[in-house]
């Protein structure tokens, strides 16, 4: 076991990380609410741009059954949870969920203060229009706060799939992550690089655009792809 002392952003738990082997993004898990590093690191940058999240209009995209996602909805009452369910007609709840596409929001123009997603942008088809749709719908000074796969070594940003009507071409070997509500996995589709903080101001010039990159044994974030991306609504 790999251990550092610290307190987890998550849960506020002390009991410190622990890791079973140096895979650190999947592997070092806080000892009390299980959370992994983009987990705390995304809870770090909630706290840190929109400390008074809790009293907010939230909005997440494709939460999981993980404590970040639990604590958002527990002590926000302003927060609701989507999924991409292709069976619920859009802006229709299931259960506590709420059917949306992230290319094609139903939420009225600057309905919101806060959009944040874990995981989320690599999968979208069009990332261009997601931008646009949360900005759209983001009151002026609003944000959006989100993980997402960042690849230092890449120049450009690389399309890895493009989803059409009638199916998928493949621009690469097809890669899959953990899906929350399908078995089979969401598609990656892009793998974003150096490029990337230049491309998102092109597609939603209302947007600023920070990426921070913590590494902090005391937060337990360490290992690979720690980035998170804090976009504020300026126009
Ligand atoms: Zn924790």
């Amino acid at each position: 076991m790999i251990t550092y002392q610290g307190t987890c952003p998550v849960c506020a738990g002390t009991a410190g990380f622990a890791a079973r082997n140096d895979w650190f993004r999947d592997e070092l898990k806080c000892r009390e609410c299980g959370s992994i590093p983009r987990e705390r690191i995304f809870a770090w940058a909630l706290d840190l741009f929109r400390p008074d999240w809790r009293s907010v209009e939230m909005h997440e995209c494709s939460p999981a059954e993980r404590a970040v996602s639990r604590r958002m909805a527990e002590q926000c009452p302003g927060y609701v949870g989507s999924q991409f369910f292709a069976d619920v007609p859009r802006g229709e709840m299931r259960g506590a969920m709420r059917s949306e596409d992230i290319e094609a929001l139903t939420f009225p123009d600057q309905s919101l203060d806060l959009h944040v997603h874990l995981d989320v942008m690599e999968h979208v088809n069009r990332p261009d229009r997601a931008l646009r749709e949360m900005c759209r719908t983001l009151r002026p000074g609003g944000m959006a706060i989100f993980t997402t796969p960042f690849y230092p070594g890449l120049e450009k940003t690389l399309r890895r799939a493009i989803r059409f009507e009638d199916g998928i071409e493949h621009l690469g070997a097809p890669e899959y992550h953990g899906n929350p509500i399908s078995d089979e996995g969401a598609l990656v589709t892009f793998h974003y690089g150096r490029d990337l903080n230049t491309l998102m101001r092109m597609w939603e010039p209302n947007f600023s655009v920070t990426q921070l990159i913590p590494e902090d044994p005391s937060i337990g974030a360490m290992g690979d792809f720690r980035d998170v991306f804090v976009l504020r609504r300026i126009g």
